[in-house]
């Protein structure tokens, strides 16, 4: 995640709008009137709190996402508008550093050959005589071809050092086999070894898809570790990561909801059921780092654990399964204080479900698919999770046992934020153990459990080191091509046009005048989603408009420490086979072109949709914005579509020239 998207991810834009717009609701956005140009007449000015952008529909046409708003309301530069607003966000800034190019370098090499490894495992996995067992283990596992293509499974050999003679060949230093997590060293002989071996490889990638470690299940019957997984690096680090993200997060965010499960097969055998808002935590606690990940995608969490893992954290009872059966790295923790307190912080909603006895997800949508969506809408809020579970076998004439629950119970109750939801647990507690409110009010606590954070630590919001930069910078590219629509796709062209840019900045020339001739706006930096791209791109403009020859160094010392970790980003991207400018060129344009359907594409949905929810509420002054959008919208993409055909069609015609040597 870069900086700019996790302050977005702490801020609520409708809560920025707000101060300086006043909004008014219309169904589930805001309207108001626009702050960029003259209008008292209609509010054309919408924010779209699901997705934390804004438009105006009105004179100025223009939209964006929080820095966008902020910057063009203050008329601050990214770096003013980073500052203020990460102060507001309470994320810490990274001091910019002296450029250790040695170090970079390092990092572009350590992110390809973490790609290289994922495909030298998937060959092996597809291919080698010797994987026969791992794609057994697959199979019986029911996993289609198409879940192993998408998740990039991999094999091992079960050899000492056929993976690091691979990559010696590659040119990788045994060093760099080390810091990648492929190697391992014995300390006291120095000795080094391949880490992975005989082992299903299921590689992990980062919410933005790149690759940053392995997860590696064992094919022997009894072999320890079951699941051995790369070395914590800041790469690596399983408390910021949760597996499966980024295929995830789009489904997440239209269904509004995330299902988080404890283990790599969940997410798969739930992916290819076509169930697509499920990740999994690690074998680790839930953290606060991956919650606020998520939290960018929806507030509506729910937690699916195995019978036991919730059980006997939750009641200190034991539930007797058979935890063996279970594909398991390592038990998730249940931490009901921890959830309760991430809730109130985060204003979320966090729900558990579990698992019938001695099964996990992976087991159940294989058997019974239809029942996982009845499971997961059984979810239930943490707090009456617990006192459901805690109460669940309670002798209610033991008055003894009612204390013992109630004293387990109340601490979490007491914690709760919520006046109104504290108030409702009060009363639920008191109902379930048939005992007076009144009477519960007056059951004394033993001790404080040292888990319990005071109020005053909990108002305070959690300061947090921005992302390292290391993190940023090693970014490997997947292996298949992005999908061709939405906005994972345009985000990866947009990376693409910049890297090629920052190499040859005279392609944004050419490409800006093939543009024009077809009728097109050149390139600006609203063109670009993200605020580092958008930022950037201004950096270049205004270095070609300053200097004749601009050099990838000139704009790295030129950038601050947030965009040279995203320019690092960008040079680790493969660089385009074509050479030659024209060819280059062609590309780049279809690739505008086609981020810019895109972008017309989804606004039309999204229009359609507005129009939809105004009809309903009878709200004709955005009745009538909307019906004039829908004139206009259409035409922009068939102007849009001309363009594109026409380019194909020159761009088809060169190649052919090339390949027949007449160019
Ligand atoms: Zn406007």
């Amino acid at each position: 995640m870069t900086v700019t998207e996790e302050i977005k991810g702490r801020l609520d834009l409708v809560d920025i709008v707000s101060e300086s717009v006043s909004l008014r609701r219309s169904g589930r956005n805001y309207a108001g009137f626009c702050p960029f140009h003259q209008n008292t007449r209609t509010p054309s000015f919408f924010v779209f709190p699901e997705t934390q952008t804004w438009r105006c529909f009105g004179a100025c046409a223009e939209g964006g996402d929080l820095f966008s708003f902020v910057m063009k309301k203050e008329g601050w530069e990214f770096k003013e508008a980073l500052k203020n607003m990460a102060d507001r966000a309470g994320v810490t800034l990274e001091e910019a550093e002296p450029v250790n190019k040695e170090r970079q370098k390092a990092h572009n090499k350590q992110a390809g050959l973490l790609q290289a490894a994922t495909d030298y495992f998937h060959q092996l996995f597809l291919y080698a005589p010797q994987a026969e067992d791992a794609r057994q283990y697959v199979a019986r596992r029911s996993l289609h071809e198409e879940t192993i293509e998408h998740f990039a499974l991999g094999f091992a050999l079960d050899s000492w050092d056929a993976c690091r003679s691979h990559f010696n060949m590659q040119g990788y230093s045994d060093q760099e086999l080390l810091a990648a997590g492929l190697l391992t060293e014995n300390p006291d002989k120095g000795t080094k070894y391949d880490r992975f071996r005989n082992r299903l490889m299921i590689p992990i990638r980062d919410v933005d898809g790149r690759i940053v470690g392995f997860g590696a299940r064992t094919l022997e019957k009894d072999g320890i570790p079951k699941y051995l997984n790369s070395p914590q690096t800041d790469l690596f680090d399983k408390s910021h990561l949760l597996y499966g993200l980024d295929s995830a997060k789009r489904a997440i965010r239209e269904e509004r909801q995330a299902v988080i499960v404890e283990g790599y097969m969940d997410v798969m055998q739930a992916w290819q059921a076509g169930f697509r808002n499920v990740v999994a935590q690690m074998g680790t606690a839930l953290t606060e780092e991956q919650l606020r990940m998520l939290k960018r995608y929806t507030k509506q969490f729910i937690l699916a654990l195995d019978a036991d893992a919730a059980g006997a954290k939750a009641t200190l009872r034991s539930l007797q399964v058979a935890r063996e059966t279970l594909d398991r790295e390592m038990e998730v923790k249940f931490d009901a204080h921890g959830l309760v307190h991430q809730e109130g912080r985060l204003q979320a909603d966090i729900r558990v479900i579990t698992m019938p006895a001695g099964k996990d997800p992976d087991n159940i949508i294989q058997e019974n698919p239809e029942d996982w969506p009845k499971l997961v809408a059984q979810a239930k809020p943490v707090v009456a999770y617990v006192i459901s579970v805690a109460t669940a076998d309670l002798d209610m004439s033991d008055a003894k046992a009612k204390t013992a629950v109630a004293q387990q119970v109340l601490p979490l109750i007491k914690d709760i934020q919520d006046p109104i939801e504290r108030d409702h647990y009060w009363q639920l507690l008191a109902r379930t153990l048939h005992i007076d409110e009144r009477a519960l009010r007056q059951i004394r606590l033993p001790e404080k459990p040292q888990r319990t954070v005071r109020r005053e630590e909990t108002a305070v919001p959690a300061k947090k080191q921005a992302g390292q930069p290391a993190h940023l910078g090693w970014a490997t590219v997947p292996k298949k091509p992005r999908p061709t629509t939405g906005p994972i796709a345009t985000d990866m062209r947009q990376a693409d046009f910049l890297h090629q840019s920052v190499r040859m900045p005279q392609v944004i020339l050419r490409v800006n005048q093939k543009l024009q001739e077809s009728g097109q706006q050149q390139v600006t930096d609203d063109d670009f989603l993200l605020a580092e791209d958008r930022a950037i791109m201004r950096q270049m403009y205004h270095l070609i408009a300053t200097s004749s020859v601009v050099t990838i160094d000139e704009l790295w010392d030129s950038l601050e420490q947030t965009l040279q970790n995203r320019l690092k980003f960008l040079l680790t991207l493969p660089q385009s086979p074509e050479t030659e400018l024209e060819r280059i060129s062609d590309t780049l344009v279809l690739s505008v072109l086609d981020w810019r359907l895109a972008k017309v594409r989804q606004l039309l949905g999204e229009v359609k949709h507005l129009l939809h929810e105004a009809k309903i509420e009878g709200d004709t002054e955005a009745l009538a914005i909307y019906n004039q959008q829908l004139r206009e919208l259409p035409l922009a993409v068939l102007q849009l579509n001309k363009a594109r055909d026409a380019m194909s069609a020159t761009s088809r015609r060169r190649a052919e020239d090339a390949l027949n040597g007449r160019y």
